[in-house]
């Protein structure tokens, strides 16, 4: 530490140097203006002009200067205006006495203005401090990231120190610079060398004196418990002796909070973390519940069916032979929709990949209409699909599953003597298919929840509750293409519910498609 306090010594020296310049400087004119004024004024209303002197110099210089200049003024006054003049003796005993007056009060005033001006200075400087540490909480408080807070950290140390600032990370052998301020700032190797000396000696580097060979930065750990992998350098002005005890204490400030701000995050994000696999969890076992409901109905009544068929097989009559047939072939296809559906569902959540071919939508509905027949034989599902519609970049099979989940919803919630209706047409980059119904409709209340997994409401003559997964199904899916659906309920017609998907169209049968 010998250079440091050498430096600090030499600093000391040249404030006292200034000082004194200032005092002989103000001193010197304070001389010139009283021979001026020496044949209107009288000595004591020259000696007020050296007062004014000392207050001049002490409130713009400080202390030091204050005192100097008041023993300047001292012996000035003394050999220019008292006589005998131009030596330092005093003729007069009564002179004598004004003279230490004189001295005693320019000495407090001058010490006076100079205190005075020193808590000024440093008012502002502790108000700068304050401005700058609070201007850095209201960052790191908004921050999502550590890199953010590190960089605030930076730019805030470097005001504070009036000099650049560089963050280092270690990163394996060589540290890297993770923030600077200024931002355009270049490190060389020296400095990325000392940063990594420090992190492998683990304790703090100085910088060097102008001109001594090494870095103009010194490096300190930011916080060697919460954050053991960060080194800051800083370069104050002046050299690293020119740090105020303000700066020194704002750098100390701002690694603590930052520290802190780093640790918070860390934990608030675990904190994120498990409640995300707790909500997971319990959207798993929802599921699970709402799913072996679903599974175990269409299972327990095949199993009814079968065993029926089996012990009295032979001596039930045939149409009612017949009717139990029809009731496992039901429940058989409604058990293979929960099934497809639930293995769609996990799909979704495992992260979709879509197999984007181009097709023409009217043939997708088509296909899903002739699904949807099979389960619902009797029912009358319209199509009305503009010819002009352009071919569509999709995965067909899911977009297949997204109609028909709406066409069993349509089915399912409306008369079955009612027609379902299916309208395409083109809009100016999208395409609209609507499947509109004639059944009660979506229950206000209910309009925005119908498209939430597990969100089922019995209603219509089919009266059963869902696993409410169709239309999560079918949103997610719809989402992943670009598009998007709605409910408007009631429809068009004033009655039913019309299911809009929205689909891009995108580039058009580009050379991709051939
Ligand atoms: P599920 O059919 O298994 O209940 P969905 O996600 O397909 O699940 O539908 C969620 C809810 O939205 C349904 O329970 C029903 O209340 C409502 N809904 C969906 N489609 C219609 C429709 N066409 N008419 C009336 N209500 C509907």
């Amino acid at each position: 530490m010998g250079m440091a306090e050498t430096r600090n010594w030499s600093d000391q020296l040249t404030a006292l140097l200034r000082a004194s310049g200032a005092a002989v400087l103000t001193v010197t004119v304070a001389v010139l203006v009283g021979i001026e004024l020496e044949k209107w004024v009288s000595t004591r209303g020259i000696s007020l002009v050296f007062i004014m002197a000392v207050v001049i110099c002490a409130s713009r210089m400080g202390f030091a200067a204050g005192i100097l200049s008041a023993v300047a003024a001292f012996l000035s006054l003394n050999f220019f205006f008292i006589e005998p003049r131009h030596t330092f003796a005093i003729a007069d005993q009564k002179e004598l006495f004004s003279l230490g007056i004189f001295l005693a009060v320019a000495a407090i005033t001058g010490s006076l203005a100079g205190r005075l001006r020193e808590e000024a200075v440093s008012a502002s400087r502790r108000a700068d401090m304050l401005q700058l540490l609070s201007d850095f909480s209201a960052r790191i408080s908004t921050a999502e990231s550590e890199g953010e807070i590190l960089a605030a950290l930076t730019e805030q140390a470097s005001k504070a120190i009036d000099g650049p600032a560089a963050l280092f990370r270690q990163d394996g052998e060589v540290p890297a610079a993770e923030a600077a301020f200024p931002a355009d700032m270049a490190i060389d190797l020296n400095e990325l060398q000392s940063a990594e000396l420090v992190f492998r000696k683990g304790h703090p580097l100085a910088a060097t004196a102008p001109g001594w060979a090494g870095g103009r930065f010194e490096y300190r750990f930011v916080d060697r418990e919460r954050l053991p992998d960060r080194v800051i350098a800083l370069a104050p002005k002046g050299g690293h002796t020119a740090m105020t005890p303000d700066a020194e204490q704002a750098v100390l400030t701002l690694m603590d909070q930052a520290s802190l701000a780093a640790e918070r995050l860390r934990f608030s994000k675990a904190t994120e973390m498990a409640q995300a696999a707790a909500q997971e969890e319990k959207l798993r076992s929802t599921l699970l519940s709402s799913v072996s409901h679903d599974l175990r109905t269409p299972l327990a009544a095949i199993l009814g069916s079968v065993t029926t068929l089996r012990q009295f097989g032979g001596t039930i009559p045939v149409a009612a032979q017949n009717e139990l047939l029809a009731a496992i072939e039901d429940e058989t296809r409604r058990l293979a929709r929960q099934v497809a559906n639930l293995l769609d569902m996990t799909k979704l959540q495992s992260g979709l990949k879509l197999r984007k071919e181009w097709a023409e939508i009217g043939e997708i509905v088509q296909s899903s209409v002739a699904a949807m027949q099979v389960s619902a034989p009797g029912r009358v599902f319209e199509q009305r699909i503009a010819a002009a519609l352009p071919p569509l970049k999709c995965d067909a099979v899911l977009l297949g599953q997204v109609f028909y989940n709406l066409l069993e919803n349509a089915a399912k919630f409306s008369p079955s003597t009612s027609p379902v209706l299916i309208c395409g047409a083109a809009l100016a980059d999208s395409m609209e298919i609507k499947v509109i119904d004639q059944g009660a409709g979506i229950h206000a209340d209910d309009v925005p929840f119908i498209f939430d997994k597990f969100f089922s409401r019995a209603l219509g003559p089919a009266g059963k509750e869902g696993a409410g997964l169709g239309l999560a199904i079918a949103k997610a899916i719809v989402g992943e293409m670009g598009g998007d659906i709605r409910a408007v309920s009631p429809g068009g017609s004033g009655i039913g519910t019309e299911m809009i998907v929205t689909l891009p169209i995108g580039e058009v049968q580009s050379t991709e498609a051939q």
